[in-house]
């Protein structure tokens, strides 16, 4: 079990995390160069650029090709340094983490156009950028011309098509039983949005009490017909967010995959008529 924990670190700590499965993060492209080894690279899911706007060139020559993940920080002024990342994609897949924060609707199609895939970071959205998210989900389950995953959209897509149990929590990378966030200051959290609200839960006791059996831990999960693939995700950090707008959109791409899944059904069963 240990050996299958993925620890997110600071390239700063790569020498103590060395021989671990690794997501590696860094502030600037040119360490990741320097620190990140050959020996390094079976363990390695990917490396996350936490600042767009430092200079590429380093990446640009990179020998291996390592998945990359561009961190946004502000969807508004990072929205323009994407497009200096396009010509990477020869070597390396490209994947935009975004926070659902005004302005993640137009970078997020952005990415998509430059043919990145996207993976949203949501919290607890007000009702204005749900109803951005249902237009996105909209978007990615419609438009013909995507051609990219955007997360968690299309993890949960499948999961509902394939009547599988995967939860948000590990199609966000933040399934306790399986990632490691490693703090700035070597501290472990059970993911990064753990950190940024100022304390980590216990994470045995936050795995059984929130993941494992959500419904008595919170009152709105235990009547929730999406707790199976959702495990009380929306509830964290305020445990008062009305989950109606994250409902909404599980609705959505559930709809989508059992209409699919009716649609390949029929085109069978004429085909069978046929034979
Ligand atoms: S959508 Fe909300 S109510 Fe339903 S399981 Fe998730 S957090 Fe609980």
């Amino acid at each position: 079990m240990t050996d299958s924990i993925v620890y997110n670190v600071s390239v700063e700590m790569i020498e103590k995390y060395r021989g671990r499965n690794l997501i590696v993060r860094s502030h600037d492209p040119s360490d990741l160069v320097k620190k990140l080894h050959e020996k390094d690279l079976n363990r390695l899911s990917n490396v996350q650029i936490h600042a767009l706007g430092v200079g590429i060139d380093d990446l640009s020559g990179w020998e291996y090709a390592v998945p990359i993940d561009l961190v946004v920080l502000n969807p508004v002024t990072d929205l323009p340094l994407l497009y200096q990342y396009a010509p990477l994609l020869a070597n390396h897949a490209i994947r935009v983490s975004v926070p659902v924060v005004p302005g993640f609707l137009n970078l997020a199609k952005l990415a998509i156009s430059l043919d990145f895939s996207v993976k949203l970071e949501v919290l607890q959205p007000a009702r204005t950028l749900v109803d951005e998210m249902i237009q996105l989900a909209h978007y990615y389950l419609h438009q013909s011309t995507v051609s990219k995953p955007i997360e968690y959209f299309h993890s949960m897509f499948l999961a509902f098509y394939h009547n599988t149990p995967i939860t948000i929590w590990t199609i966000q990378e933040e399934d306790p039983t399986r990632v490691r966030y490693i703090t700035d200051q070597g501290e472990e959290a059970l993911s990064k949005r753990f950190t940024e609200m100022g304390s980590t839960p216990d994470r045995v006791a936050f795995i059984k009490e929130s993941i494992e059996t959500p419904a008595a831990f919170l009152e709105e999960c235990g009547t929730c017909e999406f707790r199976a693939n959702c495990s009380g995700y929306f509830k964290w950090p305020r445990k008062d967010y009305s989950c109606t707008g994250a409902k909404a959109v599980f609705h959505m791409l559930k709809d989508a995959a059992l209409e699919l899944r009716k649609d390949l059904a029929q085109l069978g069963e004429r085909g069978e008529n046929r034979s």
